[in-house]
């Protein structure tokens, strides 16, 4: 279908013409999906698939089914109030199972604050941040709910629980759905109101700091107050940021291991240029949203096969400082729903995989070497910044010469940047496998490499460096019954929509056990 207005398009008419039917056959026409088609060399326009209803009535939206109520009562703990731990408990809530939630950071009202210290004064607070509080790194994000997901059902199963919470129903037919971060907060506010009418107890700024088991089963869970709750299950759904968590957890000898997972800069260019690259002609057309891209390369650096990729874009966006730590400095991105800022950025990044992290372990085989790895990057990025969160860049092309921006491009990034060579921050392989992919993604992406574009960062909380082992069906901890581990912090899911599908999947698996 040709760019139009919606509601300009009389879908009843496009289905009647399609299905060599007359229009008054037609009951009623209903966009099932919805994505825009702007491959070149072709009409722009969007591609629908609708679902035609022809005689009778219109099949009504079926109720999401909730699960079976518990038989006996049961207690759990939820540590983290991300996606997955969110909807872990309202899984867990709507079974009658009685959820308590602890969170390290604060309400969503009381976050904001924090977040504008850090924005326009440079002050983080290492418990309330981007990536720490209700709602968890997604709520403040970009909240695009696109996943590599396979399971459909489940996938649906999200975005219907998010609707439910006040999400604009196109999230269901949109095939890149996009909630927006001015409109997220909200949303999970929402949720976590409902969970507490559903009896769920919230416990803000508490987060859970042990455990005690009896008979190598966890019994008690601890939190940070002092305060001691008797549980059946603990589910730790932490985050990708939860180094502190990470370090107690292997004290106590809870099963983990290191595993891949990428390090880079964000890179930052005109919006309008990215418009112009991905719609031609057509660019600045009122009915088209700000251009998105995804660029990958394969490259060979020291001997190995590296992948080099674009992650989490976000067109009319802004770049974030997503730091948990003083001192240690990391970037990412959002954009509010109306993707309207004047730059596009995107995390430009390199697989880094377990040997290439164990140097900066313990030991050979240290869970912990990928979050040592991560913190020597984060600490060269705010060093070479100046301080106080303020964020080196470098000119693109600047980059690829291997000489220092006396003096940055205007950027998104808050409180602001600083000429740098970003080379002195990244590992030397992360440096030569962009430089050997920067000018191959600008072959499939003609203009991408331009000097109108700069590199602000460093970006290094793509994903866990580490997985907290489970199994496969129980979704329990190897080492340690009663425990279990869920969501992106754990190393099972990357991104908003697979962390939720992770937290339903874990409370499913703790009821089917009781
Ligand atoms: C700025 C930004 C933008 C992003 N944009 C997108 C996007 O557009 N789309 C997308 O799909 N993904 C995006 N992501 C990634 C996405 O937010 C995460 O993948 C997702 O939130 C992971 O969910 P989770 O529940 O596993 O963990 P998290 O959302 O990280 O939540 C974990 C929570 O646990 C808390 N916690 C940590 N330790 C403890 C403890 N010991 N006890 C209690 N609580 C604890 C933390 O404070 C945190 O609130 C973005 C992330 C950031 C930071």
């Amino acid at each position: 279908m040709a760019l139009a207005q919606k509601g300009e398009v009389d879908l009843r008419e496009l289905a009647a013409r399609a299905l060599a039917l007359h229009r008054e056959d037609i009951h009623a026409v209903v966009v099932a999906r919805r994505s825009l088609d702007a491959r070149k060399g072709r009409p722009m326009g969007y591609r629908l698939r609708l679902d035609v209803h022809v005689g009778g009535v219109v099949a009504t939206t079926r109720q999401r089914p909730k699960p079976e109520p518990v038989k006996k009562p049961m207690r759990v703990v939820v540590a983290g109030s991300g996606p997955a731990g969110t909807f872990a408990a309202l899984r867990l809530a709507e079974a009658g199972v009685r959820v308590t939630l602890a969170e390290l950071g604060k309400d969503v009202r009381s976050r904001r604050h924090d977040l504008a210290a850090l924005v326009r004064r440079g002050q983080l607070d290492p418990t309330s941040n981007y990536c720490f509080g209700e709602g968890g790194a997604g709520t403040f994000s970009d909240g695009k709910l696109y996943t590599r997901a396979k399971d459909r059902a489940r996938v649906n199963e999200v975005l219907e629980i998010l609707v439910e919470h006040g999400a604009d129903p196109s999230i269901q037919v949109e095939s890149r759905p996009h909630i927006g971060s001015n409109k997220l907060p909200v949303l999970l506010a929402a949720m976590s109101a409902h969970l507490e009418s559903l009896g769920v107890e919230y416990h803000w700024s508490d987060p859970v700091v042990g455990f005690r088991g009896d008979g190598g089963r966890v019994t008690v869970s601890k939190l940070r107050s002092g305060l001691e709750i008797p549980c059946d299950r603990l589910v730790l759904a932490v985050g990708h940021s939860a180094r502190s968590t990470y370090e107690w957890l292997l004290e106590m000898g809870v099963a983990a291991a290191s595993k891949p997972f990428a390090i880079g800069a964000r890179v930052e260019h005109p919006q309008p240029l990215i418009d112009r690259i991905q719609y031609g002609a057509m660019h600045g057309h009122p009915l088209l949203p700000s251009a998105f891209y995804h660029v990958t390369a394969s490259v060979r650096v020291g001997g190995n096969e590296r992948g080099v990729y674009s992650f989490c874009m976000c067109p009319g966006g802004w770049i974030v400082d997503s730091s948990t730590e003083h001192g240690r400095l990391a970037t990412n991105g959002m954009s509010l729903k109306r993707r309207d800022s004047p730059f596009a950025n995107a995390a430009l990044v390199v697989t880094v995989e377990p040997g290439d992290v164990a140097a900066w372990g313990r030991s050979a085989e240290d869970p912990l070497a990928g979050v040592a790895f991560q913190r020597a990057v984060e600490e060269r990025a705010y060093e070479l910044g100046g301080g106080g969160f303020v964020a080196p860049a470098q000119n693109l092309l600047d980059f690829l010469k291997g000489r220092a921006t006396t003096t940055p491009g205007r950027s998104s990034y808050r409180p602001r940047v600083v000429g740098a060579d970003l080379a002195e921050a990244l590992p030397d392989l992360v440096t030569h496998a962009l430089r050997a992919a920067i000018p191959r993604m600008d072959k499939t992406m003609w203009g991408f490499k331009t000097s109108e574009a700069q590199l602000v960062g460093v970006e290094t909380r793509t994903s866990s460096p580490l997985r907290i082992l489970r199994d496969s069906v129980t979704y329990e901890s190897l080492s340690h019954k009663g425990l279990f581990p869920c969501g992106e912090g754990a190393g099972y899911a990357g991104g908003i929509v697979s962390a939720a599908i992770d937290g339903l999947a874990v409370a499913d698996a703790i009821l089917r056990g009781t």
